[in-house]
């Protein structure tokens, strides 16, 4: 149930309904927007009519009711698009976000030469993982906290935000103190233990919607976060299964529009495992920055025939280097900015 409180509800209205909303059984989640305040009731509580009653307190515009199944993230809860904000860095602002790097942390010299390159060539993130959900129990599972190290050392270097997967619930509090921003894989995205978690953790949440997954799904799997108390998720549109095979994962880029429909989060596109080939980076790109997503997570490695994990799918840094060139362009069409160049 949404409590939509009038534009001149005083500090103590808005607490007075809080606390009502806490003794019905439910949690209150403030929402502070431009213009007003609105108050998420939200949970299993006892009785719906209770809330209702708010409608005649002072303070209170209107009570309606949240049709869709998840709340916190819904755009009927919050109108306007929400910014998770990473130090300096908005995603879902203004400024188009380009997270970059290999798929794996494999060593210093692999990690340092990209972080660099991905830096000169425009990117505000560095991505790499440290915790590897790999198909095979043979394949490299990743460096761990040796990786980690490795991601916040390139942070120093560079100045760029780290984004890397945290595999299990116990690897949270670790990855937290390296990373800026904690990634679930699409292997994970019902892994609910980890979602709570990770309400829990105090970092911003990067959820990569699962292969199989709806996109009802994948915004319930974020109201799991958010529910447990982080409300800074970013989404991640990065293909699903279906029975097409020229490419690994069928990228469903109409996913962007009809998140930004459902959501206020900000919603990105991971070309790199949504097509798992190389030549196919540049026109899903181009594509996702068309079809309204914020920003983009790709892979970068410095020899991708040698990389540990994704070569195939990983550009090297002067392919990468191109691309964002050309992003630019696009980016400017959509009057955002991609890291310095204005529309
Ligand atoms: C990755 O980002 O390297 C990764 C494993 O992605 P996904 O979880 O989308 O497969
Ligand atoms: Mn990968």
């Amino acid at each position: 149930m949404i409590i939509a409180m009038k534009s001149d509800a005083t500090e103590e209205q808005i607490e007075d309904v809080c606390e009502s909303i806490r003794q019905y059984g439910y949690t209150p989640h403030l929402i502070r927007g431009e213009e007003r305040v609105v108050i998420g009731a939200v949970g299993k509580g006892d009785n719906k009519d209770h809330l209702h009653s708010l409608r005649s307190r002072p303070g209170v515009a209107d009570v309606v009711p949240i049709l869709q199944p998840y709340k916190i993230v819904s755009r009927e809860m919050k109108p306007e698009k929400s910014v998770v904000r990473v130090g300096d860095l908005e995603i879902g602002g203004a400024e188009f976000v380009v997270m970059a790097g290999p798929c794996s942390v494999e060593t210093r010299d692999q990690l340092m030469e990209t972080a660099e390159a991905v830096k000169s060539a425009g990117a505000q993130v560095l991505r790499g993982g440290a915790y590897k959900p790999r198909t095979s129990p043979y394949d490299f599972q990743g460096l761990e906290v040796e990786g980690l190290k490795l991601l916040a050392e390139a942070r120093e270097r560079t100045g760029l935000k780290i984004v890397t997967e945290t595999v299990t619930a116990e690897d949270v509090e670790v990855v937290a103190e390296y990373a800026d921003i904690l990634q679930v894989g699409a292997r994970n995205m019902q892994n609910f233990a980890l979602l709570k978690k990770l309400g829990r953790a105090n970092r911003p949440v990067l959820l990569k919607r699962g292969m199989s997954s709806t996109i009802k799904e994948l915004l319930l799997s974020a109201e799991y976060i958010a529910s447990h108390g982080n409300d800074q998720v970013i989404l991640c549109e990065r293909g699903i299964r279906t029975f097409e095979t020229a490419t690994r994962n069928t990228l469903d880029l109409a996913a962007v529009p009809v998140l930004n429909e459902l959501s206020h989060l900000p919603v990105i596109v991971d070309p790199s495992h949504g097509t798992g080939r190389r030549s196919l980076i540049r026109p899903a790109s181009k594509a996702a920055i068309a079809i309204g997503a914020d920003g983009l997570i790709i892979e970068v490695h410095p020899r991708p025939q040698e990389a540990w994990s994704d070569g195939a799918q990983s550009l090297t840094p002067p392919e990468f280097s191109e691309i964002m060139m050309e992003l630019r362009r696009y980016v400017g069409l959509e009057s955002r900015y991609l890291n310095g160049a204005l529309a």
